[in-house]
C-alpha cells in the first residue's frame, strides 16, 4: 500500500481538525456570548442594531440582538439558537441563556488545555446540569403564585427595558390583569392576549383592553364614532351596484326611463342599507367596499360601519363578538350578528383605530401600549410580550425562583457540593459548570458598577449563612439582599430552559474537532 494519498473531498473544501477546530469553535461562540453580556439585568445596556438598508432597531433583548447581528460562523450560529430556543420555550432568558453557553464555552477550553478529554467535559456537564435542576427545584418558591407575586415576576422581567419604575409598576398590573383574564383550569391561552403599540404617548398611558383593537376608520364622518351594547354585523362583501346593472335591464330612451333606471339604482342601494338596519345591525364590519350613498344612508340610520376590513381583523372580530361572518345581506338573520358592549372609534395622530370591547365570545384581551416613539414603542411591545410570557411559564411551568442572580449562587453551590462525591477529571468539567454558572452573578455586579469579584464573594458568604443572595439592584446602585424579599423573581422554566439548551450547545461544541466545509 501507500504512495497516492487519497482524495475523497472536492479540491476547494476547507478542513479544520484537532485542537484548531476546536479552538476556532469556542472563540466564536464565546464572541457572540460576550457581544451581549453587558446587556444583561436591570442597570444593562442597550445595543443599536443598523441592518443593510438602514432600519435601526434599539433593543435589550437577547434574542433580538443575535437575530439582527447576520451572524455566520457555525458554532456562533449554535449559540443564536440556545437564544431562540430559548425565546420559543419560555419567552425570556435569552440573553441569561446564551451568556451560560458562551461562559461554558470558555470552561471548556481550559479543561481542554489541561488535557481533560472532550466525552469527559461532555459527561461532567451533563451531571452538573443534572445537580443544576435540582437546585433549581430547591429554590422553587412554595408560596402561591397571587396577583402580587406575578406582578413581581412581570416587572423583573420588564426592568431595564426602556420603562420606568413606576410605570414598570402600573404595566405589570396591567400584564397580570390580562393573563387572569384568559386563564383557565387548563391553563392560560396566551394566544388570545394581544399586545398593540401606538406612538404619540408615554407608555404610563399603556391599558388593558377588554376585547380587539383594529385598524379601521368609519367610512362616512356622519356615522356616530361610539356604540354602547352594539349588534355586530361581519360582512363578507361589498355594498354596491353590480357595474352593469343599468345597461342589463333597462334599454334607456327617454329622460323618463333613465330617471326610473337612476330611481331603481338608488333603490337597490337603499335596500342593502335597510336589510342591514332591519337585521338590527349596530356596526357593521364589511370586507369590500361600501359605496358613498350606501354609506350615506347607513349613516342616517345611525349605523356604523368599516370597509375594506381586513381578513384577520373580521376574523378575530367575528371571535371576539361571536358574529358569523356572511356572504350576502339577504342571508342576514339576527342568529348571525354578534354583540358587544362598546364599540368605540379613536384618533391617534394620523390613525384612526376602532375598539370592540366586551364581546359576547369575549376571549381576547388586547394590551395597548403606548410609546412616545415608533423605538419606544417596540421596546415596549417586546418588554410586555416577555413580561405576558413570564407570568405564563409562572402559572403553567412550575412556579419562580428568586432572580438577581439568588438562584445561579444556589445552582453554583449545589453543584461545588455535588461534585465532592465525582471521581477523577469528571469532577473538574463539573466543577468547571459550576464556575460557569457564575458569569450571571458576576455580570449582573459587573453592569450596575459592583466590583464583581468582591460581589461574589460576598454572594456566597451570604448565601452560606443566611441563605438566598443576590445582586438587587435599583436606580442608580446595587446591593446584596434576598431578590424575594426585593420581589425580584424568574420563573423556574427560564432557568431550567437556561442550563439545558446552554449545555445542549455546549457539548455539541466541545465534540466537534473536526470542521469540514465546503465552498
Ligand atoms: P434575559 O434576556 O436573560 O432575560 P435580562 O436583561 O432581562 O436578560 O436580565 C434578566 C436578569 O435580571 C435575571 O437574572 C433577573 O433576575 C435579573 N433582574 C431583574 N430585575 C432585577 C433587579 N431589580 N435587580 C437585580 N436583578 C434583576
Ligand atoms: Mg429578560
Amino acid at each position: 500500500m501507500g504512495g497516492q494519498p487519497m482524495f475523497i473531498l472536492a479540491e476547494d473544501t476547507q478542513r479544520t481538525r484537532g485542537q484548531d477546530a476546536q479552538s476556532s469553535n469556542i472563540q466564536a461562540g464565546k464572541a457572540v456570548s460576550e457581544a451581549v453580556r453587558t446587556t444583561l439585568g436591570p442597570r444593562g445596556m442597550d445595543k443599536m442594531l443598523v441592518s443593510d438598508s438602514g432600519d435601526v432597531v434599539i433593543t435589550n433583548d437577547g434574542a433580538t440582538i443575535l437575530n439582527k447581528m447576520d451572524i455566520e460562523h457555525p458554532a456562533a450560529q449554535m449559540i443564536v439558537e440556545v437564544a431562540d430556543s430559548q425565546e420559543e420555550e419560555v419567552g425570556d432568558g435569552t440573553t441569561t441563556a446564551s451568556v451560560l453557553a458562551g461562559q461554558l464555552l470558555v470552561q471548556a477550553e481550559d479543561l481542554l488545555e489541561d488535557d481533560v478529554h472532550p466525552t469527559t467535559i461532555v459527561e461532567g456537564y451533563n451531571e452538573a446540569a443534572q445537580l443544576a435542576l435540582e437546585a433549581i427545584e430547591d429554590v422553587t418558591l412554595d408560596e402561591e403564585l397571587d396577583d402580587d407575586l406575578l406582578e413581581s415576576v412581570a416587572e423583573s422581567s420588564m426592568t431595564g427595558k426602556g420603562t420606568g419604575d413606576i410605570e414598570a409598576d402600573a404595566l405589570a398590573e396591567t400584564i397580570v390583569a390580562a393573563v387572569q383574564q384568559v386563564r383557565t383550569d387548563s391553563g392560560v391561552d396566551r394566544d388570545s392576549i394581544t399586545v398593540r403599540t401606538q406612538t404619540g404617548a408615554s407608555s404610563s398611558a399603556t391599558e388593558l383592553v377588554q376585547g380587539v383593537i383594529v385598524d379601521e376608520e368609519p367610512v362616512h364622518d356622519d356615522m356616530p364614532r361610539s356604540v354602547e351594547d352594539a349588534t355586530v354585523a361581519v360582512l363578507d362583501l361589498d355594498l354596491e351596484i353590480r357595474e352593469s346593472n343599468i345597461d342589463a335591464e333597462y334599454d334607456i330612451t327617454s329622460v323618463d326611463q333613465l330617471e326610473a333606471a337612476i330611481e331603481a339604482e338608488e333603490g337597490e342601494l337603499r335596500s342593502y342599507a335597510e336589510k342591514v338596519a332591519d337585521a338590527g345591525v349596530d356596526v357593521a364590519f364589511v370586507t369590500g367596499d361600501i359605496e358613498d350613498r350606501v354609506a350615506s344612508y347607513l349613516a342616517k340610520q345611525d349605523i356604523l360601519a368599516f370597509e375594506s376590513v381586513g381578513d384577520s381583523d373580521a376574523k378575530s372580530i367575528a371571535k371576539a363578538t361571536g358574529a358569523k361572518t356572511i356572504g350576502s345581506v339577504d342571508d342576514l338573520e339576527s342568529d348571525d350578528l354578534g354583540r358587544a358592549d362598546h364599540i368605540r372609534v379613536e384618533k391617534f395622530g394620523d390613525d384612526e383605530l376602532a375598539f370592540v370591547e366586551g364581546g359576547a365570545a369575549a376571549e381576547s384581551v388586547t394590551v395597548f401600549a403606548r410609546g412616545g416613539t415608533e423605538h419606544v414603542a417596540d421596546e415596549l411591545e417586546r418588554a410586555l410580550n416577555d413580561a405576558l410570557d413570564v407570568v405564563t411559564a409562572a402559572l403553567d411551568k412550575g412556579g419562580v425562583v428568586p432572580g438577581a442572580g439568588g438562584t445561579e449562587i444556589a445552582i453554583a453551590d449545589h453543584i461545588r457540593q455535588g461534585s465532592a462525591g465525582i471521581e477523577g477529571r469528571k469532577q473538574l468539567a463539573v466543577e468547571a459548570f459550576a464556575d460557569a454558572i457564575d458569569i450571571i452573578p458576576r455580570t449582573l455586579a459587573e453592569n450596575t458598577g459592583m466590583d464583581p469579584i468582591d460581589a461574589l464573594v460576598d454572594l456566597r458568604s451570604r448565601h452560606d449563612n443566611e441563605g438566598i443572595a443576590g445582586i438587587i439592584s435599583h436606580g442608580q446602585t446595587g446591593e446584596i439582599g434576598d431578590p424575594v424579599e426585593h420581589g425580584v423573581l424568574d420563573p423556574a422554566a427560564v432557568k431550567r430552559e437556561a442550563i439545558e439548551s446552554a449545555t445542549e450547545a455546549a457539548t455539541m461544541i466541545a465534540r466537534i474537532d473536526d470542521v469540514i466545509a465546503s465552498n
